[in-house]
């Protein structure tokens, strides 16, 4: 499976929005899409890191993306049915969405952890996924082959010491995909997670500060699982958890 090999025109027609699009694996995930043919909706934080991945995205040929400046923090249901009127509007429908935006906080054992550390945490990394989620499906309906993409962990299938609230909300991350996944299964909508497995970023780095990142995989490494669960390769994968570095 890591063989897999997307065809060059594999994503032509589709249109696919990715949060946490200015940076690391996510970066690299709208910069690989558009590559294959896709129009993609960068979402993101911070605007001058969505307009260089814009920039490069035209200066490779690729077709105009979209530009979502938004901070998951703060963006309430309106934020995201308003979203995706813009998108059906602009667009005509919405093939994938890979939810890729996250935070870590603060790794910290367990009496240590604050309440708005917690309260952060979930909402970027599992409420904002679930309400962008439900907003979008109408726009999702109308893709023949519609796939929605979580991001989960390694510490989202096993807890471990001090990963707190970060652990937490990538178990619900995977809660969350199973049941959506369960309720659309037979649907033109697909939902599975992708753990990436340990990657080349700065949040990797404020992890484990002290590692030689030249031993770990880069975003692009992983962009085989990625490209392979936004195309129609994938249309029968529904309600797994894969990961990006299989052992
Ligand atoms: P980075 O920290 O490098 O990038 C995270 C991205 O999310 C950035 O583009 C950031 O935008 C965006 N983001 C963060 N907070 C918000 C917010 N409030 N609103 C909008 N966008 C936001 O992380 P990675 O690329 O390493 O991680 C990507 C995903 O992969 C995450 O879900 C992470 O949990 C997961 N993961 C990563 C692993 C790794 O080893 N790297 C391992 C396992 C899972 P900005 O730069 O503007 O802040």
């Amino acid at each position: 499976m890591q063989s897999y090999q997307a065809a060059s025109d594999a994503l032509q027609d589709k249109v696919i929005l990715v949060t946490g699009a200015g940076d690391g694996i996510g970066k690299e995930a709208a910069l690989t899409y558009a590559r294959y043919g896709a129009s993609v909706i960068l979402l993101g934080k911070t605007v001058n890191k969505l307009t260089a991945v814009y920039d490069e995205i035209i200066k490779n040929g690729g077709k105009e993306p979209a530009i979502i400046p938004l901070d998951l923090k703060g963006a309430t249901a309106k934020h995201y049915r308003d979203m995706a009127t813009t998108i059906q509007a602009e667009f005509g429908k919405l093939d994938g969405v890979l939810h890729n935006a996250g935070i870590l906080g603060v790794l910290s054992p367990f009496d240590h952890i604050d309440l708005p550390t917690w309260q952060d945490i979930m909402q970027v990394n599992v409420t904002a996924p679930m309400l962008m989620t439900q907003a979008l499906l109408p726009v999702l309906k109308l893709s023949p082959h519609a796939s929605v993409v979580f991001t989960s962990s390694g510490v989202g299938r096993k807890g471990r010491a001090f990963w707190g609230p970060y652990a937490v909300s990538k178990f619900a991350t995977e809660g969350l995909m199973q049941v959506i996944a369960d309720e659309y299964d037979n649907s033109s909508i697909r939902v599975n997670c992708i753990n990436p497995g340990a990657t080349r970023t700065k949040m990797r780095s404020r992890a484990y500060p002290g590692e030689d990142v030249n031993l770990l995989k880069t975003p692009a490494d992983l962009m085989w699982l990625y490209l392979y669960l936004m195309s129609d390769d994938s249309i029968t994968v529904n309600g797994q958890s894969l990961d990006a570095q299989p052992k």
